[in-house]
Formats: structure tokens, C-alpha cells, sequence
């Protein structure tokens, strides 16, 4: 590790060990409908959502946004346990505060800023989001909101009327193709990348209820969760990343599989991409890593 008076041109810890690039693409899809919290409308809680044109129309598509992924998959590391304490109290390195400590799995993956003294540049990128189907979402009355009990009104009769409280929702079953892309990682820095991933998908969607899984599809003879990890020294494959033009699901899976298994070269040395289960297997190696570096006593 590399100390104040050897400080690298990046800004970023030494290491001796080889750097590559990594990338995991997957499509995900929500098991049960999911709320994601956007701009609070008056007792409507409303869930992000883009504009897409598509051929002269307007659709209005669901949206997992990479801000918030990349803060789930940050808090999912922080919070993890490790040896009796959270990993945030062990290594001393919350949000916003991060610690900016060559040794924090975290913020050398995540970036972090120690203001005026130090900045690691984050080397994790998370893309997509944009669900495949354009599904109107729905609307649903909640129980009373403490916050939100009274109108903002000046009329006594309006004060006194309390409010009942909406939710907006996304559709069940919608599918997000989403990826994370590392750019020059160890393969120690990788197995951070790979747990808080995995670690984040029971934890997207603010509220209740959260969480996405995989989703799965005949891939060749076999029915595999739409996965591709690539590990590589120049991208030498298709990148399988769905057009937010395409809305219907058959098509988006179809997309996927044909660019996931378009690799340019047989040279593994330079490039490596995992698919379906091999893809998950990868990512929970790695991230069976972190746990026995980082988490264990
Ligand atoms: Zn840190």
C-alpha cells in the first residue's frame, strides 16, 4: 500500500497487482410491482419514470435510475456485517463521509472525497434502468402519512381533514436491463463490485415492497438467468445493452442472448465473457471474496 509521500498521479492506491476491466449486464425483472421514489407531487408519491420516442409516439417507461442502484449497492457494502460490527463502523467510512482510505474496499471502487485533502475517483459506473415495457403505472391509496395528515390549507375545515396518502407503482413483471462497468480494478477490487451487486438486487425500490431477480429465458437449450460478466484487457465482445426503443420483452431477451453471444476473439487473455449461470457462478466466486477478506473477523 502506498503511503502520503508516494502519491500516485491518479490519486489512486498502488497495487502491483494486474488491473482489467470488468462489466456485468443483466436484465432484471420485478417479481412484485416496485415503487421508486421521485419528486413528491401532493399526496402522491410519484415513481421515476422516462420519455422514450419511438417512432413519433411518446411512451412513458418505468425507470430503475444508476444513481440509485450505485446507492443501494454502496449502503448493501457498508452495512454488511463484519465480525459482530457493520462494515461501516469497522473501516469508519459512511455516507456522505467517506473515508478516502487506500485500504477501504469501497471507496476504492466507489470513489470517495475527503473534502479539501483527497478525492478517489470512482472507478464503477452503473448504466440502464430503462424497463422494456411501456406499462402505465398504477396508483394506490395508502394508509394515512403522518406527514401529510393535513392539507397545506389556511381554511379550518380543510386542516382537519386528513389526507389519505398515494403511492405510485411499477408493473410486476417489467424488466430493466441494467450493467456496471469497472474500469482498470484488481481482481480483488472486482470482488467488491460483484458482492454489492448481487447483494443489492432484494434491496431496489424505496419502501416496501423491493427487490428484483434475474430474469430468466430459454438461452440455447437451457433456461438461464440473463446474466454476462466480462472480464478483459480490450472489449472484444457485443456489448448486450437493449435499446430503450425496443418495448416489447420477447424482442428485449432476444437482443441480449444474440449480442451476449457474439464474441470477436478466442484469445481469453484479452477478453473473457462469462454468460447465464457460468456469469452468476462468477459473481457469487467473487463475491464469497470480499466476504472472507473484508466481512471475516
Ligand atoms: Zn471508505
Amino acid at each position: 500500500m502506498s503511503s502520503d509521500k508516494d502519491k500516485t498521479l491518479s490519486g489512486l492506491p498502488e497495487s502491483d497487482l494486474p488491473k482489467k476491466h470488468y462489466d456485468i449486464y443483466a436484465v432484471l425483472e420485478a417479481p412484485q410491482e416496485l415503487y421508486f421514489g421521485d419528486e413528491k407531487e401532493v399526496n402522491v408519491n410519484v415513481i421515476e419514470k422516462v420519455r422514450v420516442m419511438i417512432d413519433g409516439r411518446e411512451y412513458e417507461k418505468c425507470y430503475i435510475s444508476p444513481t440509485k442502484r450505485r446507492g443501494v449497492e454502496r449502503r448493501c457494502l457498508l452495512w454488511s456485517d463484519a465480525g459482530g460490527k457493520l462494515l461501516m463502523d469497522k473501516i469508519e467510512c459512511g455516507i456522505p463521509n467517506t473515508c478516502c482510505k487506500n485500504t477501504c474496499p469501497v471507496c476504492c471502487v466507489f470513489g470517495g472525497l475527503e473534502a479539501g485533502k483527497k478525492t478517489f475517483i470512482g472507478r464503477m459506473t452503473h448504466s440502464g434502468g430503462v424497463s422494456v415495457s411501456s406499462q402505465i403505472a398504477l396508483e394506490k391509496q395508502r394508509a394515512m402519512h403522518p406527514a401529510l395528515m393535513y392539507k397545506n390549507s389556511d381554511t379550518d375545515k380543510e386542516k382537519h381533514n386528513p389526507m389519505p396518502y398515494r403511492k405510485e407503482y411499477a408493473q410486476p413483471g417489467l424488466l430493466y436491463p441494467v450493467s456496471n462497468h469497472c474500469l482498470s480494478i484488481t481482481e480483488q477490487e472486482f470482488s467488491t463490485a460483484a458482492y454489492a451487486f448481487l447483494m443489492s438486487l432484494n434491496r431496489l425500490g424505496a419502501g416496501n415492497p423491493k427487490g428484483v431477480s434475474f430474469a430468466r429465458a430459454k438461452w440455447g437449450n437451457e433456461d438461464l438467468p440473463l446474466l454476462v460478466v466480462d472480464e478483459y484487457r480490450v472489449p472484444m465482445g457485443d456489448r448486450p445493452i437493449i435499446s430503450p426503443s425496443i418495448v416489447d420483452n420477447k424482442s428485449a431477451v432476444a437482443a441480449f442472448i444474440k449480442l451476449a453471444d457474439t464474441i470477436n476473439t478466442d484469445k481469453t487473455e484479452i477478453f473473457k465473457r462469462s454468460t447465464g449461470n457460468a456469469a452468476l457462478k462468477r459473481l457469487q466466486d467473487a463475491a464469497a471474496v470480499f466476504e472472507k477478506t473484508y466481512l471475516q473477523s
